[in-house]
């Protein structure tokens, strides 16, 4: 049914809007009534004028018949009177083509327009907006809200569109329970109790609830979720960039349903961009701001399975995309001119690299680097695309970027994901943290006096959590939130929104009764006790726990949680008794054994400060962080 609606409301407005080009097809139709002039003595059939059908298909950019898009519109007699009509009963067809575009208008931006979830978010955007400007009056004296020295409603209005910049942090798998871990973890490392810490985004004015799920699925991804953010429309699991009329997997489902996404918008409205990810750079999160795929794991050409599925040729792998983004933008948008995102830095050099070790680098893990089967090197292509720029893939030469003379910087720095934050002095040639890649990426951006939008993803705390380690989950988490004060501190909260939230959330808990400052990596111990509490089987037990996965391992001082899945799930109670569970190496306990811990259904928080920051507030889809984005930097006003 919502495929059949967005359609018609295109080829709608699509032949409205081109109705001479349309009346020149109409001649063509006068023409096969000649061949049936000789039945005009059957004047009687002329009142079976029902019997014609008309069908309309809209067609994508690039179509042989239409370049640059348009309407094919079949017509013929429904002779078997089944009111569909058959292919072998059309008698004529035409084209509508889409004039060339010579500037973006709205509705060619914003495909999602139609989108019924996107509606939704620009509706909800509204009525916040309405709300703060009844109440402006009443915050003057909040000391809590900083950004609301706003005190009329014109100032209110003034604050639309005033986000210079705007930076989305996405800590991946950061459910509510992380937050508050990894919050009272730093604490106690700082010598605090804990529990009364603050981390660098608990310090944000504003904070509300997104609702999670995909469309399809109760418990989400990462690719459907991050695609909410990005485009403003909620879609299915599994798929970047595209509505929920997709296939996944299926690559022609995809043409025609791309949406547009903030960093895309950014990059037209003359913006510098950037993503940052400590996983590979074309995993589901990174990959959701600049790819569309009908598949999250089409990383490189290998992953797609072409000989098998032939199809799959005419869509593009996600490193390719990466590559080929500012051609492929310029390509779907006529007329746009743009340079590029500037600053791409995270892992995944793997998936650039042709399948041959001659193309290794001295960071190598494996015997032979690269993974693509079509013998690219996509590094050296795009290094020929911004000669004057840099590609870099390890400490060394990141620490060399000269941060304001260099247009464009690549950073690969790891085959596939980097490392967890714990465990990065194992890293063979070195790689920069997550607030050392951010302090760089807002250096090259900030010398573009339009502003910029960056994306910055801590990818790992996910990776940790689906391992059952709390320890690497916890350390990734705050060096996310110092990663997040180093743009506090790099920006001004009079001109940049900064935003913060997860994608989705982990089955991870924080349990039992511990007293106040108890070690929150230690076993409970309850108030006024100093020996651990024992549950009911006589065994002590962690605070932090999982629902489900590969449960408990004791690797010691093992700083890579993923070293947990060289062995099989540990199903029930392990007595714990003698086991520090405070080290790198330990895992928690989990109740359900699965091969990896899973993802977990339920709201995340999203923390916000700066222009427009007021509007996150409030149990809200995930795709309303588009809107309030959108809102706050004017992003599709200017890029039009
Ligand atoms: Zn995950």
């Amino acid at each position: 049914m919502m495929n059949k609606f967005i359609l018609s409301t295109i080829t709608v407005s699509l032949v409205f809007a081109l109705s001479a080009c349309g009346d020149n097809g109409d001649n063509g139709t006068d023409g096969s009534n000649g061949i049936n002039g000789s039945n005009g003595s059957n004047g009687t059939n002329g009142t079976n004028g029902n019997n014609a059908l008309i069908t309309q298909t809209p067609l994508p950019v690039g179509n042989e018949n239409c370049l640059n898009g348009g309407v094919q519109i079949d017509s013929g007699i429904d002779t078997n009177a089944d009111t569909v009509l058959d292919a072998s009963e059309i008698t004529s067809t035409q084209y509508v083509c889409s004039p060339a575009a010579t500037s973006v208008n709205d509705s060619e931006l914003l495909s999602s327009l139609n989108n019924p979830w996107f509606k939704q978010g620009a509706a909800e955007i509204e009525t916040a907006d309405d709300v703060w400007k009844k109440i402006d009056s009443q915050l003057v004296n909040n000391a809590n809200v900083s950004i609301a020295t706003a005190s009329t409603a014109a100032e209110i209005t003034a604050l639309k569109g005033s986000a210079k910049n705007v930076i989305l942090f996405v800590g991946d798998g950061m459910g509510i329970s992380t937050v508050t871990a990894a919050r009272i973890l730093d604490g106690q490392n700082k010598g605090m109790m804990g529990e009364e810490n603050q981390l660098s985004f608990d310090k944000f004015p504003f904070s509300g609830l997104a609702k999670t799920y995909n469309v399809d699925a109760q418990t989400p991804d990462s690719a459907g979720t991050m695609t909410a953010m990005m485009s403003g429309i909620k879609t299915d699991a599994g798929v970047l960039g595209v509505d929920e009329n997709v296939v996944r997997g299926n690559c022609a489902s995809t043409k025609g349903i791309e949406m547009i996404t903030a960093l895309e918008l950014a990059e037209i409205a003359g913006k510098s961009t950037g993503v940052i990810s400590t996983a590979r750079i074309t995993h589901a999160t990174p990959a959701a701001t600049y790819a569309k795929s009908a598949d999250r794991d089409w990383e490189d050409i290998s992953d797609m399975d072409i000989a098998n599925n032939p199809e799959r040729a005419n869509c593009e792998d996600i490193a390719l995309q990466l590559v080929n983004f500012e051609a492929n933008l310029e390509a779907r948008y006529t007329g746009v001119d743009v340079d590029g995102i500037e600053v791409v830095m995270g892992g995944g050099r793997r998936h650039f690299l042709p399948k041959d070790a001659a193309y290794n680098s001295n960071d190598a893990v494996s015997t032979i680097e690269g993974d693509r089967t079509d013998g690219r090197d996509l590094t050296a292509e795009w290094q020929a695309k911004y000669a004057t720029s840099a590609y870099v893939y390890d400490q060394t030469s990141f620490n060399a970027i000269d941060t304001e003379t260099t247009p464009h910087v690549f950073g690969l720095f790891n085959e596939s994901h980097m490392q967890y934050e714990a465990d990065r002095k194992n890293d063979i040639a070195g790689e920069p943290s997550l607030s050392e890649m951010t302090a760089t990426a807002i250096k090259v951006l900030d010398n573009n006096n339009k502003g910029f939008f960056l994306m910055v993803e801590s990818g790992r705390i996910d990776h940790a959590h689906h391992a059952g380690n709390a320890y690497n989950a916890l350390n990734d988490a705050i060096e996310f939130a110092k990663a997040v004060q180093v743009a506090v501190d790099a920006t001004s909260q009079e001109d940049t929104l900064i935003i913060v939230t997860a994608d989705h959330s982990h089955v991870f808990t924080i349990a039992g009764y511990p007293k106040r400052g108890n070690p929150i990596l230690g076993k409970v111990v309850g108030i006024g006790e100093t020996e651990p509490s024992l549950a009911s089987d006589d065994m002590p037990y962690t605070t932090l726990g999982y629902a489900n996965g590969l449960g408990f391992r004791n690797l010691g001082a093992q700083t890579d949680a993923d070293a947990s899945y060289a062995a099989a799930a540990v199903t029930g109670r392990v007595d714990l008794t003698d086991v520090d569970t405070s080290t790198a190496g330990f895992h928690q306990e989990s109740l359900v054994p699965l091969d990896s811990e899973t993802h977990a259904g339920e709201d995340v928080g999203v923390f916000a400060v700066g222009p427009g920051a007021q509007l996150i507030t409030g149990t809200n889809e995930q795709s309303l962080i588009f809107h309030v984005m959108d809102y706050a930097g004017n992003l599709s006003g200017t890029a039009q």
